[in-house]
């Protein structure tokens, strides 16, 4: 029987990133994986590959649409399928093998295999049972499934099925508007598939702020995705080559029947914790399946923390990332902290969306005084250059103080630009902060202070 100071049970950023912040302040640690490789839904089958494939596509995109503008003539490449997908695959390999690179270099073992906790201070893998002064579990999530549908991961998938199909579907319809919906049928899109989008609600990315949900729509559906709205599927039935999903419009109950080759269900995910054995250890529940924890990321049993998307909150690998290493520090005997207040949240189509911090909608129903400062990338040199002048930088401020309380981008590397804002916003910066920030030109950069001009006296190139 091995003993440790901390074993993390699941790879992913959440338990990749404490294990080895563990290792770093000196505790012996070891990870649990039941995955042949390390890294997690996201690296295998999450945000890393569906990156890759978003930057295929969108190189393709630019291809067909942007180089003879440019004097860039001659023929747009023809697509490949199985060389893209052996480019995500190796993608996937690079950062996987870096993972276990990093867990050598800090003298972390990796405990192949499912883990369970037969009781406190105790992990089972495999037939072995090893021991461990505290236990974090970060075992994330999976797809969760819609009633009535069965998933065959080839014609009716989720997103671990669509990153990798035998073949481009002519069409492919998508329920659920929401990030990985909307991420992974553009994808499709632009490889030339039709990609009709079903979603329950009235609008797609709920929660988004209001005004860019409405220009990312129509910029999406200007590349091809069509959108059904207020929608409620009622049924897939699906063959072995083809499906025909049936829907029920919410607003008059009428229903119409889509054919398509391949349907992805991508209504969101729930945690992931079968097999622990929590419920033999009371470790406590929310409805919603998360493991309950404090403000430390202590569960209710002691010695027992849980991380990422397990828990609570947004289901991002960047939030689960930070808890990895506060929760390392606590355990360590040190504050760890998570500013919730300021964890960005960026959908990676063509264009980027991003936001941090409050929507114009939650501060109208605070009743909060605010101030609105607004930049179109149209009066930026830099996005005009590079035909990627859609969207816009808005910034919004206390009307008194000037403090920033949230910011949204709909634009050329808005995953990238916001950060600039989640810097100023933990510092409690103002609007007259960035926009007294001397920034570069010619970058989308500018298009940020003048957001933040736009929150005074007003922006230059407007
Ligand atoms: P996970 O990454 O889910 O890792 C949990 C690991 O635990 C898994 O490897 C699992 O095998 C292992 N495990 C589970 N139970 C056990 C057990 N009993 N014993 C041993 N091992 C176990 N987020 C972003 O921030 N940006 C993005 O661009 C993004 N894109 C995404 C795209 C897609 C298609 C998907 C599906 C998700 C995406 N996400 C993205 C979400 C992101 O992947 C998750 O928020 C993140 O992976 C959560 O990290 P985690 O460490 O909590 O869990």
């Amino acid at each position: 029987m091995s003993q440790y100071d901390v074993i993390v049970i699941g790879s992913g950023p959440g338990g990749y990133v404490c294990a080895i912040r563990c290792a770093q302040l000196g505790l012996k640690t070891a990870c649990v994986e039941g995955r042949e490789t390390l890294g997690g839904t996201c690296l295998n089958i999450g945000c890393i590959p569906s990156k890759a494939l978003l930057h295929a596509s969108h190189q393709l995109h630019e291809a067909e649409h942007n180089f003879a503008k440019m004097g860039l003539k001659g023929k747009s490449p023809s697509v490949d399928w199985k060389q893209m997908q052996a480019y995500k695959d190796d993608v996937i390999g690079q950062n996987t093998k870096g993972i276990e690179f990093l867990f050598k270099k800090n003298k972390i073992d990796w405990l192949k295999g499912w883990g369970s906790i037969p009781e406190a201070g105790k992990v089972k893998v495999g037939d072995e049972v090893h021991e461990a002064k505290n236990i974090i579990i970060a075992t994330g999530s999976e797809p969760s499934a819609l009633p009535g549908i069965e998933i065959d991961e080839k014609v009716v998938v989720t997103s671990e099925g669509a990153l990798s199909l035998p073949k481009i579907p002519k069409k492919m319809v998508v329920i659920g508007a929401g990030v990985i919906g909307l991420e992974l049928g553009s994808v499709y899109a632009r490889l030339g598939a039709e990609v009709q989008v079903i979603e329950f609600l009235d609008q797609i990315t709920p929660g988004m702020d209001g005004e860019v949900c409405k220009t990312f729509q129509r910029l999406l559906a200007k590349q091809g995705l069509s959108f059904t709205l207020g929608a409620a599927v009622q049924s897939v039935e699906a063959t072995k080559t083809k499906a025909k999903v049936t829907y029920k419009l919410r607003k008059d109950d009428s229903e119409a029947t889509v054919d398509a080759d391949v349907v992805l269900v991508a209504t969101g995910r729930k945690p992931y914790t079968d097999g622990l054995g929590l419920d033999a250890l009371g470790v406590e529940m929310s409805e919603r399946g998360q493991i309950k924890t404090d403000g430390h990321w202590a569960t209710n049993v002691k010695g027992i923390y849980a991380i990422g998307d397990a828990i609570a909150g947004p289901m991002l690998a960047h939030k689960a990332e930070d808890e990895g290493m506060a929760v390392a520090e606590v355990v360590a005997g040190k504050h760890g902290h998570v500013n919730y207040d300021v964890i960005p949240g960026v959908i990676y189509t063509h264009p980027e969306v991003a936001s941090v911090g409050q929507t114009e909608e939650a501060l109208k129903e605070a009743g909060r005084a605010y101030k609105v400062g607004k930049f179109s990338f149209m009066g930026n040199g830099r996005a005009k250059a590079n035909f990627a002048a859609d969207g816009f930088v808005k910034i919004l401020a206390d009307k008194e103080t000037d403090r920033i309380l949230g910011a949204h981008i709909i634009g050329p590397m808005a995953g990238d630009l916001i950060h600039e804002i989640c810097v100023a916003m933990e510092f409690g910066a103002s609007a007259q902060d960035l926009a007294l920030t001397c920034h570069a030109h010619p970058t989308y950069s500018e298009a940020v202070r003048e957001a933040a001009l736009a929150c005074g006296d007003g922006p230059i190139h407007s």
